[in-house]
């Protein structure tokens, strides 16, 4: 298959792209958060190709992105005010709805669950595609199974090149992490995954929230769990990731007297100095957290590389987009984190 490279800034791009999610085809899609391989989620055999594209275990459910709140009731039901009050307040943008589905939504697009997942992404191009298809988009991220999600063309390009119908460059992904997603099917509403939009944020429009233990502490792979995607190992470069918590003097000390010849170290621009010769890589700046959600998975891509021995990572601290940075982090970590101000 001929992968077609479609520029967002082509005035026939949302046509192109719009005619082949109405085929049954895949189109990888720029969001603000990371890049989506697309497909009309309404037609189980295009959804089924986005599963096989990305070895995705079959239970892993995927997101319907809208082009509008407008669209929320097509698919959802028991709509609670909540969810109007949130759509109002954060759409477009990095928010996730999980609600009771329809019975139009097909079992394959939502993991066999009978509730699915929703969001309207905040970019033009995307919402164009969809608006035309006339359908809602299915997208999980455009990475393959477990490795570290996509925030640029070029990255899907790497890991889909002649197996999809098309990509759509829209730039690099403003966020850098998946959206946040808030399951709103219970008494009370759950953060099942951190991201662009923070607790803070969903507090001050909720007034409640519960944060669901996968967000912060490792899941067995066969635990009944509100988000199934969760208990994967994920965004993970081949090697071993350590997060190294702790000042930057502890945790440079602590690092530069572990460190082999093969490892990398992954730290914020300001700590270069501190790593000269441990190979280190900058994420973004400490002191601008959106810079580092934004270089997260790019940085996650280069060292995954089987050059490399062990990542040492530095994570910021905190609450905002920081949270989000902190779970991926973990996440590639396999939740290995070790505190420089305790550890030798
Ligand atoms: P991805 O698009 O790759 O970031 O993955 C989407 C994630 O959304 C999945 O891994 C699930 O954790 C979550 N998700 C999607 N649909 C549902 C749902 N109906 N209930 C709970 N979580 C969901
Ligand atoms: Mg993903």
């Amino acid at each position: 298959m001929n992968t077609l490279f479609l520029s967002a800034a082509d005035p026939q791009t949302p046509a192109v792209a719009a005619q082949i999610i109405k085929n049954g085809g895949l189109v990888a899609i720029p969001t603000e958060t990371v890049y989506g391989l697309g497909a009309n989620g309404l037609d189980e055999a295009a959804v089924a190709k986005i599963f096989e594209a990305k070895g995705r275990p079959q239970d892993n459910p995927l997101i319907l992105h809208l082009w509008g709140k407008e669209q929320m009731a097509d698919y959802c039901r028991e709509i609670p005010e909540s969810a109007w009050r949130l759509a109002e307040k954060f759409w477009p943008g990095p928010l996730t709805l999980v609600l009771p589905a329809r019975d139009n939504v097909p079992r394959r697009t939502t993991g066999g669950l009978s509730t699915v997942a929703v969001r309207c992404p905040d970019c033009a191009v995307t919402r164009a595609i969809i608006r035309l298809a006339g359908v809602p988009l299915a997208a999980p991220s455009a990475n393959i199974s477990g490795k570290p999600s996509t925030t640029t063309a070029q990255h899907v390009l790497h890991d889909h090149n002649g197996r999809i119908d098309a990509i759509v460059d829209g730039g690099p992904c403003r966020v850098g992490v998946e959206s946040t997603i808030v399951d709103l099917t219970e008494d009370r509403p759950r953060l099942l995954r951190p991201g662009g939009v923070t607790p803070e944020q969903l507090l001050e429009v909720l007034g409640d929230l519960v944060v669901d233990k996968a967000v912060t502490a490792a899941i067995d792979r066969d635990a009944v769990v509100k988000a199934p995607g969760m208990k994967y190992r994920h965004y993970a470069p081949q090697c071993d990731v350590v997060i190294v918590a702790g000042s930057r003097e502890k945790a440079a000390d602590y690092i530069r007297r572990h460190f082999s010849a093969g490892d990398r170290v992954l730290c914020f621009e300001e700590e270069l100095p501190l790593y000269e010769g441990c190979a280190p890589l900058a994420y973004g700046r400490e002191a601008q957290v959106d810079t580092l959600s934004a270089g997260l998975f790019a940085a996650l891509r280069i060292l995954d590389d089987p050059a490399v021995g062990r990542v040492y990572a530095r994570c910021p601290v905190g609450g905002g987009v920081a949270y989000a940075i902190q779970n991926r982090l973990k996440k590639a970590a396999a939740f290995h984190v070790v505190d420089a101000e305790e550890e030798l």
